[in-house]
């Protein structure tokens, strides 16, 4: 397997980064997950323009133009031979002194890697996963915000590790206030007598490259799609709950808090967005 290390394509057992990359050291750095559909990757344009936009936030300049980038991307995963793959991009700050102070970093690193694909079980699909509210909020946006896909990924890991305690498969999180913003990888969508809404980004959401296709293939579908704040009462008398990120595509959700969703099983109009999203997915992507 090839990873594309800082200018390097080299082999899985040589791709390592130094102990004072303050990637490692402090989560400084920015990444994104994408993945590929028969050859073609997936909204490459749209994760770039978030790595990006991540980078930027935090004044990490990455050293290539996007389609340098996109190059480099297009290749690992043809050199790899993949036709359905994952893909993680990272940018870390690089090595530095122990020091907090980034100004000693003086290269930021750049790793690409796509691997063969380790799909959600299909019964997942089938069945619909479990949720729990975690106790650990989101961060709020005034500091550091949700919308950087940084590597500090500590609020997320917390949170899933508390839906691991409670036996089920995900969590939901809330921000200080309690609104629901998302759950620990994904984003998160309830229907409501034929509406759907899905959380405002601005309460602490990432705003998911899937989110943001089913948004729009529920308003080209002519669904009522609205993006306003709601709590976990009304994720709990929901009538259809799901959610949506780049490794789950869209998964039905048929319990929360130990409620159950509607009638426990996948709804009718989840099951028509993946459906419509697994359209798109092999044609709207770079080859
Ligand atoms: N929320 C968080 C915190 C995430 O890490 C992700 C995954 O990238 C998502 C939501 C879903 O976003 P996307 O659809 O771009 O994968």
């Amino acid at each position: 397997q090839w990873i594309y290390l800082s200018g390097e394509y080299v082999d899985k057992s040589e791709a390592v980064v130094s102990v004072y990359d303050h990637g490692f050291l402090y989560g400084d750095g920015v990444f994104e997950g994408i993945r590929v559909y028969d050859g073609n990757i997936f909204k490459l344009e749209e994760h770039l323009n978030r790595l990006y936009d991540s980078a930027k936030s935090i004044m990490l300049h990455i050293p290539y133009e996007k389609e340098e980038l996109e190059q480099i991307i297009a290749e690992t995963v043809r050199k790899n031979q993949l036709e359905t793959a994952y893909i993680r991009v990272v940018v870390s700050r690089g090595a530095g002194n122990l020091g907090l102070d980034p100004t000693s970093c003086i290269e930021p690193r750049v790793v690409v890697i796509a691997e063969a694909l380790a799909l959600f079980p299909k019964e997942l699909y089938e069945r619909g996963v479990r949720l729990a509210s975690a106790s650990s909020r989101r961060n709020r946006p005034d500091i550091l915000p949700p919308q950087v896909k940084s590597l500090n990924y500590l609020n997320n890991i917390l949170v899933k590790m508390e839906a691991n305690q409670a036996g089920v498969d995900e969590a939901l999180m809330l921000n200080d206030q309690g609104y629901v913003t998302e759950g620990s990888a994904d984003n998160i969508f309830i229907v409501k007598n034929g509406t759907i809404y899905t959380p405002p980004v601005y309460l602490g959401a990432l705003e998911g490259i899937t989110r943001n296709a089913i948004i729009d293939l529920a308003e080209e579908k002519g669904y009522e799609m609205k993006q306003e704040p709601f709590t976990r009462h009304d994720v709990y008398v929901a009538d259809e709950v799901f959610l949506t990120g780049t490794a789950a595509e869209v998964i039905a959700v048929v319990e929360v808090d130990q409620r159950q969703v509607g009638d426990g099983k996948p709804g009718v109009i989840t099951s028509h967005l993946l459906s419509e999203f697994r359209k798109i997915t092999t044609t709207d992507g770079v080859q």
